[in-house]
């Protein structure tokens, strides 16, 4: 049985709103910029789910009572963005291995009052870039630029595909060092200076810009000069919003395959809505109303 049944709330076609809507929603401040209840109401429409997801504005101050009125309300999913990525995780009953690790949640599950929280951040960043860019990753080497959040759910997952190496720069570099050190014991991973860039660039097969650089409104900037890339090796950026990052736009003229950032979102939000429902998510059509979103 999947878990839709199970819940008791298979919908009819058209997401019709009634006493067996299920709620669902992502938490974050600010949140009005989201654009996951947009692709998480088209996949309850297509899969008829009969639920319902929101943005809720919540300050660090409301967790707790947010969590409460989770519970109270049987709300069914919750996806949580900056700033309480982290915060959110005493208020749960279980942290699944991987956000453990990680060290923060972007996904709640919740079983009948019983909250497991998830991180499908970094395993939505790997199921992009191997359906969409290169898929086999084993064997490949790889240099992350930044260590922030994203970048460190990205390099765990990334450990799980068994590359050759992981190379990560950071504009703070003790960053860049603790984030190696952090999961050396799953991969070879290693820290180099900005100055140690453009070798580890030269040699490398796929390339991630995990960093902030080159984003809305700041599309003329790069984090890295994208003629250090080897002719065929994938250049990869988590920045959706511009689609084409500047870094990516040049690395395509230096022969390079690019790969944006709107994939990490769409399959972040695929493994939420399939750990929610047990159903496969509508992937295309979230991608689809999304897209159209940006315009
Ligand atoms: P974060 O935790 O604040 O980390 C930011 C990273 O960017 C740090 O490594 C920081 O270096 C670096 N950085 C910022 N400004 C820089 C500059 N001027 N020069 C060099 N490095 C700079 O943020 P995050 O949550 O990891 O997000 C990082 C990026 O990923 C953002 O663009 C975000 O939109 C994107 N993202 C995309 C998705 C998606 O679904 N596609 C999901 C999550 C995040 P320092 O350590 O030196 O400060």
């Amino acid at each position: 049985m999947n878990q839709s049944t199970m819940n008791g709330n298979t919908a009819a076609a058209g997401n019709t709103i009634d006493s067996h809507t299920v709620l669902y929603g992502v938490i974050g401040d600010p949140i009005r910029h989201s654009r996951s209840p947009i692709m998480m109401n088209r996949a309850f429409r297509e899969t008829g789910v009969n639920g319902v997801y929101a943005a809720y504005h919540i300050t660090a101050d409301k967790l707790g009572d947010f969590i409460a009125g989770v519970k109270a309300m049987g709300m069914r999913g919750v996806n949580v963005t900056i700033p309480h990525k982290l915060d959110i995780m005493k208020y749960l009953d279980e942290i699944d291995a991987g956000a453990a690790a990680i060290g923060a949640v972007n996904t709640i599950v919740n079983d009948n009052g019983r909250l497991t929280g998830y991180n499908t951040d970094g395993i939505g960043y790997v199921r992009s870039l191997k359906e969409e860019a290169d898929p086999n990753i084993a064997g490949k080497r790889i240099v992350v630029i930044g260590a922030g959040g994203a970048s460190r759910g990205i390099v765990y997952a990334l450990t799980g595909e068994n590359p050759a190496s992981i190379t990560i720069a950071n504009r703070t570099e003790d960053r860049a060092r603790e984030l190696a050190l952090a999961f050396a014991d799953k991969a070879e991973l290693r820290a180099v200076t900005f100055d140690g860039l453009q070798e580890a660039c030269l040699e490398a097969d796929i390339v991630i810009n995990t960093t902030s650089v080159g984003m809305h409104p700041n599309t003329d900037a790069s984090p890295v000069d994208a003629s250090w890339l080897k002719p065929g090796a994938v250049a990869s950026d988590l920045i959706y919003n511009p689609l084409k990052t500047k870094f990516l736009l040049e690395a395509e003229k230096s022969g390079c395959r690019s790969h944006g950032g709107l994939g990490m979102f769409i399959y972040q939000g695929a493994y939420a809505f399939e750990y929610w429902t047990g159903q496969a998510a509508p992937v295309a059509a979230m991608r689809e109303t999304v897209l159209a979103s940006l315009g």
